[in-house]
């Protein structure tokens, strides 16, 4: 009888114990997105660079030209959701407005190697395959997202760099241009006064990024990027590595990074913040909020993420003065620029 009543008050402990909540990990986690609480049939956010964006340090010329660029890649990607279109071709709708607009540090107005040179590394990552695909170092591509993309869809690798992944690209006919296009006088101004103080800082105007959950509830991720100024040695940066820059698993989330490359890489962010969805069971804001603001913080890794989860919703940490962001869901839309404002 004693064991009886022994067993039973441990299975009622037990029970009570997984009834629980996951613990919280993050202090203050703050909602990203003002979301209705209903499930959205689809959800994109991009990011055009974390840094260190304030109000004094951008004209209101440039504060408009960025939030109209982002409402356009906004624009590209919801038109392409409500027609029923797959989350890997909305990524690459909005990357590439992204990559031909010069306000952002990706495609055209990439910022300057050391020898005042281009190289573009872009990625992505398809969430219900698994299937991954990166360019590293490439000169004159026009839109490495597309090359990115090819690489996943008609290779047998994942990552592909400098003069073969130009060649690959041109054998599956994705516009090349001649090195110049990329070339933005205010780049190389900023390479200048970079290489005056000697330090590489994470430019201002960064890199790009996507994430979208489709109407079928696919996920897919995007990031390009021209590094960071005055990169050497053929340095490559976060955003190509597969884990670090980008990620996509349909049972967590994806994610497009941004930020001081080396520390995205060292902390596999883009997969820490899906590993502790998958095996802790945090959400994807205290996921994602963990990295960002406590993880990174504590290593010294300045930057953020975009991320949506498999259920739609959005988390744009990060721990800069700013980050240029944006959403859109079937039930709501915002983009902003600085800490100190919702995306609206
Ligand atoms: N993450 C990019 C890199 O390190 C730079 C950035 O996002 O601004 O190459």
């Amino acid at each position: 009888m004693k064991n009886l009543i022994w067993i039973l008050c441990s299975m009622f402990l037990i029970t009570s114990c997984n009834s629980n909540p996951a613990p919280k990990t993050t202090k203050d986690v703050k909602t990203t997105t003002d979301q209705k609480k209903e499930r959205p049939s689809y959800a994109v956010a991009i990011h055009g660079g974390a840094g260190y964006q304030t109000r004094e340090s951008i004209s209101k010329e440039q504060d408009m030209e960025v939030r109209s660029a982002l409402n356009k890649a906004l624009d590209a990607a919801e038109e392409i959701l409500k027609k029923n279109g797959t989350a890997g071709d909305a990524v690459v709708a909005a990357i590439q407005i992204l990559e031909n607009d010069p306000n952002f540090n990706a495609g055209k107005g990439a910022v300057f190697t050391h020898n005042e040179q281009n190289e573009l590394d872009a990625s992505f990552m398809d969430g219900a395959t698994m299937n991954a695909g990166a360019v590293g170092g490439v000169t004159n591509i026009k839109n490495p997202i597309k090359a990115a993309r090819a690489v996943m869809n008609h290779s047998p690798h994942v990552l592909l760099v400098g003069k073969g992944a130009e060649d690959f690209a041109s054998l599956q006919n994705i516009e090349q241009v001649d090195p110049s296009y990329f070339k933005v006088e205010e780049r190389l101004e900023s390479l200048r006064r970079a290489k005056a103080q000697e330090k590489a800082k994470v430019s201002k105007h960064g890199t790009v990024g996507c994430v979208v959950m489709d109407q079928s509830g696919n996920l897919a991720a995007g990031t390009s990027t021209g590094g960071m100024t005055n990169k050497r040695w053929n340095r490559i940066g976060d955003s190509p590595i597969i884990g670090a820059g980008t990620y996509a698993n349909n049972n967590t989330c994806a994610v497009s990074s941004t930020g001081h490359g080396e520390y995205f890489i060292r902390y596999a962010v883009a997969h820490d913040i899906s590993a502790l969805m998958d095996y802790k069971n945090l959400s994807l804001e205290e996921a994602s909020n963990l990295v960002i603001n406590e993880k990174l913080v504590e290593a010294g890794g300045a930057g953020g993420v975009i991320c949506v989860d498999k259920d739609g919703n959005v988390s744009t940490p990060y721990n800069t003065s700013g980050m240029y962001r944006g959403f859109a869901t079937s039930n709501a839309r915002g983009v902003a620029i600085y800490k100190d404002e919702e995306m609206k």
